[in-house]
């Protein structure tokens, strides 16, 4: 069992077909794109000495290799460990070492990468670097294909790094086996893709973006990398009038943007079939305004990096059945457990409670991960008795809907990115002048949530805003540092010392509500 033999198969059942678009202009087809990824898969074990197991990082914005490089890695064996383009260049370090990476992938001028570079040779000795814009990149498609070398179904395929709650990401081991069943559950959970449709890359490809390739490699769709490389609704409006049947995944900040482009402008959106909307939550009036201005083509999922992009799904169907009695809870929810898992939610013992009760989200499936890299004690933390508890913290109704809470974690969620509190403390600690320090989510109408920081000065001394954006501009991506800081006396905090978080975002609740 090997994934690359998804795309090898698309070869072989239709090699003509349009594979790959940039932008408008299509540029390879089923054929081609599956002999480029076989001949790098060559060149990656042949001229680079790569063997199977040995892992391969992409730090890139979305580009047209990004698909050509995933293959390329499985179909020689290899694991792919996709990063965030971002992060911040130690963050990426962080990454490269922990993962022992034998391999970096970037884009652009290898020459404005020459500082970051130090910094990445530093933290994984012997770690080569190549751009996809150099001519050495060229040199990795002059061999002859291979064969796809055979990997077992529990075998690492991707290492997904995800942030932990000590600041410190983890790797999650995904297998062959744990992406194509999120990969079959795609059609009777989330969509119906066919041969006609393409998949428009608006978000991140290193993340659950990326991880819907195979569903419409599978059909033979086409794969559309936007120009921009990024999210911008005037450009998605237009590639899916050029290509029709358009589906994308998409983040609930982004999908809001959309429907504001629309909304404005009048803009024809009848090229898009589905967005898929998820990673964060949709607050009831979005959704509403969303399917009063694009129509029935959103789907929602709800998943984690844990069992990526499969816990639950609220389908079109659901979203479009206005007439049911529960309409406003059902589409207020995450939908059903896709048809790969079992989700439960259960008490602090992993007991599962009646319908109704509020307890953590619990999940057992194909698509459940093998553990986190290296890491048993968090591994251990996480898996137990056979389930994943995800840390989110949500109640079923009756009828197996699920209704998300909260976050058991203090993860903020901003733009769809996750952001976790703690890494952002300990940067902001990092400064002399800060006593002490907590990080929350605020509600923000356009990001989901906006990342703030409570602040107590050290006695006697002052300190300005300014001094802490830049401390975290020099250690953390930009999307993760405090939009606004507050300077308290103290903070909060409950009879064993620890900082309550629920006080400092008490103020922002509606009253009533905990
Ligand atoms: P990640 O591992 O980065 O994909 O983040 C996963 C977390 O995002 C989940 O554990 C949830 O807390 C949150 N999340 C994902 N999808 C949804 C959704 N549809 N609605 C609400 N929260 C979500």
């Amino acid at each position: 069992m090997n994934l690359a033999h998804l795309l090898a198969r698309a070869a072989r059942v239709f090699p003509e077909r349009a594979a790959l678009a940039f932008g408008e202009r299509e540029i390879c087809s089923y054929g081609e794109l599956s002999r480029r990824a076989a001949v790098i898969g060559g060149s990656l074990r042949d001229l680079v000495g790569l063997r199977a197991g040995d892992r391969v990082a992409l730090f890139m914005a979305n580009c047209p290799q990004y698909l050509e490089l995933l293959y390329a890695v499985w179909h020689a064996g290899l694991v792919a460990v996709p990063v965030n383009h971002k992060l911040h260049p130690r963050e990426v370090a962080f990454i490269l070492d922990d993962s022992a990476a034998s391999l970096l992938f970037v884009a652009g001028d290898p020459g404005d990468l020459a500082e970051p570079a130090r910094l990445w040779a530093e933290s994984a000795p012997g770690l080569r670097i190549l751009s996809v814009d150099d001519p050495g990149y060229r040199q990795l498609l002059c061999g002859e294909p291979i064969a796809v070398v055979p990997r077992a179904p529990d075998d690492l395929a991707w290492l997904f790094y995800t942030s932990g709650t000590t600041g410190q990401p983890k790797g999650v081991m995904l297998s062959q086996r744990n992406l194509l069943a999120m990969t079959l559950s795609y059609f009777p959970d989330v969509d119906q893709a066919m041969a006609s449709d393409s998949i428009l890359y608006a978000a991140p490809m290193s993340h659950g973006a990326g991880m819907y390739n195979f569903a419409h490699v599978l059909v033979g769709a086409r794969h559309v990398v936007p120009e921009s490389g990024g999210f911008d609704p005037r450009e998605i409006v237009a590639l899916s009038q050029r290509f029709r049947g358009v589906s994308l995944f998409a983040a609930p900040t982004m999908v809001r943007r959309l429907v504001d482009h629309v909304a404005e402008h009048g803009a024809d959106c009848s090229g898009i079939k589905t967005i898929v909307y998820g990673g964060g939550p949709m607050y009831l009036a979005d959704i509403q305004r969303a399917l009063a201005v694009l129509g029935d083509r959103l789907v929602q999922i709800y998943g984690q990096g844990e069992s990526p992009m499969t816990i639950t799904a609220l389908s079109r169907a659901h979203l479009a059945d206005r007439g049911h009695a529960r309409y406003l809870e059902r589409i207020a929810s995450v939908g059903v457990a896709h048809s790969v898992v079992e989700v439960i939610v259960a008490d602090a013992d992993g007991q599962s409670l009646p319908t109704g009760a509020t307890g953590e989200v619990l999940v057992r499936g194909e698509t459940v991960m093998q553990g986190y890299w290296r890491n048993p004690e968090a591994t251990a933390a996480t898996l137990r008795d056979g389930w994943l508890h995800t840390g989110d913290v949500g109640s079923l109704d009756d009828d197996g809907f699920l209704t998300l809470k909260d976050r058991s974690r203090d993860v903020i969620i901003s733009g769809g990115a996750n952001i976790y509190p703690r890494e952002v403390e300990e940067i902001l600690l990092q400064h002399a002048a800060v006593a002490e320090v907590s990080v929350v989510g605020r509600p923000s109408a356009e990001w989901g949530e906006d990342v703030v920081a409570f602040v107590v000065c050290r006695p006697g001394v002052s300190l300005a805003s300014e001094e802490l954006d830049r401390l975290c501009l020099e250690s953390i991506a930009r999307f993760k540092r405090p939009k606004e800081y507050f300077f308290v006396a103290a903070l909060p905090k409950n009879n064993y010392g620890k900082v309550l978080k629920t006080e400092l975002r008490r103020q922002w609740k509606p009253s009533g509500e905990n």
